[in-house]
């Protein structure tokens, strides 16, 4: 029963994320806001601002501003694509 019990609570947290209640307060290290489970050591991405945990999708866009966005762009004269960084390019903001 234990190995059912296992593969439960694994497909469980693939499916529905965390299900551990036991977190910290949120707290910020290096500009990043998260609580951490205190079960399985997952964190939580937190808003500082709004204070309720990110979404899914917030997490990606924050991950993705601080990588600097990058795309993949064809250039002129090269057979390869190279990796143009988001400051490179030009942007439709007026
Ligand atoms: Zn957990």
């Amino acid at each position: 029963m234990k190995i059912l019990q296992a593969v439960f609570n694994f497909l469980y947290e693939i499916i529905l994320g965390c299900s551990h209640q036991h977190l910290t307060r949120p707290f910020t290290l290096q500009k990043e806001t998260y609580k951490v489970c205190l079960d399985c050591g997952k964190q939580i991405y937190y808003s500082a601002v709004t204070m309720r945990p990110l979404t899914v999708r917030e997490v990606h866009r924050l991950n993705a501003s601080r990588a600097g966005e990058v795309r993949v762009m064809p250039t002129p004269g090269t057979a390869a694509p190279t990796l143009v960084p988001a400051r490179a390019r030009k942007t439709n903001a007026a």
